[in-house]
């Protein structure tokens, strides 16, 4: 998608700090972290948010949650528990509208989340 934050990030038209690469998922950090690791998680292919993502029927978010953990492993913070979060429509937070999985840890997260 021409004039979407993340597809450009994919498309390395913008900078980011890519931390995992698979075939079909980007992870890169978070500009404004909430935490001392807060990595977003992205599908390649452009899908507006986790109910497009659900429904694209291909095994991607498969891909997607893969990933997410395998950086959670990467980052150290499985061990002590972290948080993948999907913000999903304007109501609930959500500021980019090409899905992606917070993946938080490395601090103390409590619940409810805000
Ligand atoms: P949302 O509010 O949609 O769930 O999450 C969007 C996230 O994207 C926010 O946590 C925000 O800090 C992050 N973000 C916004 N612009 C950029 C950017 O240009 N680069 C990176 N790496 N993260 C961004
Ligand atoms: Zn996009």
């Amino acid at each position: 998608m021409t004039d979407c934050l993340f597809c450009k990030i994919v498309a390395r038209e913008i900078e980011a700090e890519i931390v995992l690469e698979t075939e079909r998922a980007l992870a890169f950090r978070d500009i404004n972290p909430q935490a001392p690791t807060h990595v977003l998680v992205v599908p390649k292919a452009h899908h507006a948010d986790a109910a497009a993502l659900a429904e694209a029927d291909d095994g991607l978010a498969d891909d997607v949650l893969k990933a997410a953990h395998a950086v959670a492993v990467q980052e150290g913070v499985a061990p002590g528990g972290y948080r993948i979060v999907f913000n999903t429509g304007a109501g609930a937070g959500q500021t980019v509208f090409h899905v992606h999985a917070h993946v938080l840890g490395g601090r103390d997260l409590t619940w409810p989340p805000g």
